[in-house]
């Protein structure tokens, strides 16, 4: 059985600050609640949700989970300054999940971090998005420059081919996954180019996966109206053929 798969978002509401940004889902899901995206509140139900029990006296996020923490947000944004040194302590009061925090805000990590952080928390994937090359150039000399445990790379929402060799031959990217865009202006996500990185991550020796097609797809040729609860499988799928014609 895979790691189960949660979510924790501590705090809610962003500022777009990056071709990425465009047609955030944050932003897409709250328009349509009539909410305000870009007003960034603390959570009242949910901000230490990771040591919440249930009425058996259990963790309601069961041992050895994964969770994606602050995935309606940026973990790094200047208005969570007050807040993230609780959401730290919450962090290290769960040595038994894994955190994945995934920053578009790479540059205020040093700035942000406990005072043992040392060379990383063992429980914390540190992962950091680029959707473009320029961002990529921006991004990941940070990265590769920082402590931490485990590093990933999201190029989500993919919008070109990006050459992330040069870094692998630095070293320290354990993963690279890829992912379209969502919702009904979704830029295009050609497969062509995720091909090009899974190729790269392969020869290189990284590991891959394409989490999503996003909703506006090119395969083989082929443009592709994907909706939001197909785009996994229909990644699954993509990345199956693309492993059969390497075969061959
Ligand atoms: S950083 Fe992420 S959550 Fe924030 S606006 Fe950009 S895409 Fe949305």
């Amino acid at each position: 059985m895979g790691m189960k798969k949660e979510f924790w978002n501590p705090w809610h509401g962003c500022h777009k600050c990056s071709p990425g940004c465009l047609h955030c889902y944050v932003y897409y899901l709250d328009g349509l609640r009539e909410v305000d995206a870009s007003v960034v509140r603390k959570s009242k139900s949910n901000f230490r949700l990771p040591l919440k029990r249930d009425r058996k006296g259990n963790f309601k996020i069961e041992p050895g989970s994964e969770v994606a923490t602050c995935f309606t947000s940026d973990f790094f944004l200047p208005e969570a300054d007050a807040w993230r040194s609780e959401a730290w302590e919450v962090i290290r009061q769960r040595p038994d999940v894994t955190f994945l925090i995934c920053t578009k805000r790479i540059e205020r990590f040093l700035d942000c971090i406990p005072k043992d952080w040392g060379m990383g928390y063992e429980n914390v994937i540190l992962a950091v998005t680029c959707e473009n090359q320029v961002k990529c150039e921006e991004r990941l000399p940070i990265l590769l420059s920082i402590p931490a445990k485990c590093k990933y790379v999201f190029v989500a929402p993919i919008l070109e081919y990006v050459d992330l060799k040069p870094f692998f031959h630095i070293g320290g990217i354990d993963r690279v996954s890829v992912g379209g865009e969502s919702y009904q202006d979704a830029r295009l996500c050609d497969f062509a180019w995720v091909s090009k990185i899974y190729e790269d991550c392969k020869n290189c020796g990284v590991a891959f996966d394409f989490h999503q097609t996003g909703s506006n797809f090119l395969f083989q040729g082929k443009r592709y109206r994907i909706s939001h609860f197909q785009e996994y499988s229909q990644a699954k799928k993509a990345m199956q053929y693309l492993k059969e014609m390497s075969k061959n």
